[in-house]
């Protein structure tokens, strides 16, 4: 069996954002050169997500919404958790979409349905922040 393990980082521009990242995983599988396995791929920190769904601007725009409903950033103040940080709500928002997925490799490809890619979830950015890409197989 062989084993691959990469870290994929980010800086986004904004607190929230949803980042396609599904090429860079398929780059992984080609660096790894196994061709039947799994791929393991998780957010290393607890206030980013990593999902699974449709590249659609619309959608992204409604997950945007439902997340300030269930979760509001402001006002910050209505968390226990906000004393020294203001991020109570992105830990909650990283809940609700996930910490990782795991993907089937089948001939050396992702092997999703037609409308499946992965999306790195950020609810507390602009700073430095990594994704974890492990692939085991043969
Ligand atoms: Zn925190």
């Amino acid at each position: 069996m062989k084993s691959y393990r990469k870290e994929l980082w980010f800086n986004t521009t904004q607190r929230r954002e949803f980042i396609n990242i599904t090429t860079d995983v398929e780059n992984c599988i080609d660096e790894s050169g196994i061709k039947e396995g799994f791929v393991l791929v998780n957010a290393m920190h607890i206030t980013a997500s990593v999902f699974i769904n449709d590249d659609e601007s619309g959608l992204h725009h409604d997950y945007e919404v439902w997340l300030e409903k269930l979760a509001p950033e402001k006002p910050h103040s209505q968390y226990r958790h906000n004393g020294f940080e203001d991020n109570a709500d992105a830990h909650m928002k990283r809940q609700i979409m996930g910490r990782e997925v795991v993907c089937a490799i089948t001939k050396g490809q992702l092997d999703f349905g037609p409308w499946e890619r992965i999306f790195y979830g950020e609810f507390d950015g602009k700073r430095r922040k990594r994704v974890l890409v492990k692939i085991i197989g043969e």
